[in-house]
């Protein structure tokens, strides 16, 4: 099935004269693991909100299968199951009760299926959830999100602030719901080897703009790190075309660099200097150019 889910286009969100979103544009077809991959304040948040109807398209569209969540929130947000970084959850709840709370809404809550995650998690259902560790907590909000089996899972930033035990658990979850035909994973973190390890499709935002969008070994594959060693140390890197950031090494700097190397072995013909080692990037390194971390000022050779 290649039915889109989510169809955002020409998205754009202002708040005062900060831009959160320009001209997002992103389509995200069934069956799949979305990864959203983003500093802190790069938009992931805000994006989201308009994907569950929370905030109003200012210019551009928004649409969850097929319909906008403004005008339909109960028909888009029935089929969604959603964790915020927030997990508001009431504290003065018990464990069951919280559940009881929520299958109300959901016509396909499967107590068999909620179960399975609350024993696993070792919820224990008579605890108050101001009772529960922040872990345990998350665990809590991760079943309520996944038990009425939603065709769309948004995890907005599930595991910051978690140990790695708990994280597992979110990723095998995620996993678990993938495993069940056709459904829709949209997860959003700023830890990018987290993402890695389960997105199909790595969505990479950068101060409101998508700087990537593609499977993760296809944006790796598109980009080339390669480290030069000059005749001399220097203290600033030079400019070259498709090099996105500079690190340096004495006498040694490796560029993260948009697809091949080819102007790069041109450049460093003309140093008289050479190319000492090259490899495919890690996403991470990917990530980190394109956000423009750290980009030394730059002088011409
Ligand atoms: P984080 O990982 O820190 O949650 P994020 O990628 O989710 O970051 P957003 O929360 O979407 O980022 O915020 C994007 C930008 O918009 C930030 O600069 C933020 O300060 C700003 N912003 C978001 N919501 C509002 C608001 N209601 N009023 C004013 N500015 C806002």
């Amino acid at each position: 099935m290649s039915e889109s889910v989510i169809e955002v286009s020409d998205l754009t969100r202002r708040f005062g004269a900060k831009t959160a979103l320009a001209s997002v544009s992103l389509s995200m077809p069934r069956g799949a693991v979305y990864g959203l991959v983003g500093a802190n304040g790069a938009g992931k948040t805000t994006l989201i909100k308009h994907l569950l109807g929370l905030l109003r398209a200012e210019s551009g569209s928004v649409r969850v299968f097929g319909l906008d969540p403004v005008a339909d929130p109960v028909s888009v947000l029935s089929r969604i199951g959603y964790l915020s970084e927030e997990n508001d959850i009431p504290g003065w709840m018990r464990v069951d009760e919280r559940i009881r709370y929520s299958r109300a809404f959901y016509p396909g809550w499967d107590d068999v299926y909620a179960e399975e995650p609350r024993h696993t998690f070792g919820l224990d259902p008579m605890v108050k959830i101001r009772n529960l560790s922040k872990g345990q907590m998350a665990r809590a909000g991760l079943l309520i999100a996944l038990a009425h089996r939603p065709e769309l899972l948004v995890l907005d930033e599930p595991s910051s602030g978690l140990d790695p035990i708990v994280r597992r658990d979110m990723l095998g979850a995620v996993i678990r719901t993938i495993a069940h035909e056709g459904r829709t994973v949209l997860f959003s973190s700023h830890l990018v080897g987290e993402v890695e390890q389960v997105a199909d499709h790595v969505t990479m935002i950068s101060r409101g703009r998508i700087a990537r969008s593609a499977p993760p070994e296809v944006i790796r594959e598109s980009h080339r790190c390669v480290t030069v060693r000059f005749p001399e140390p220097r203290h600033r890197p030079p400019t070259v075309a498709g090099v996105m950031r500079w690190e340096s090494q004495d006498q040694e700097w490796t560029a993260v660099a948009r697809g091949g190397s080819g102007e790069l072995e041109v450049a460093v013909a003309g140093w008289k200097a050479r190319i000492v080692a090259e490899r495919f990037p890690s996403l991470d390194e990917v990530f980190v150019a394109h956000a423009g971390e750290a980009a030394a000022p730059a002088e011409d050779v």
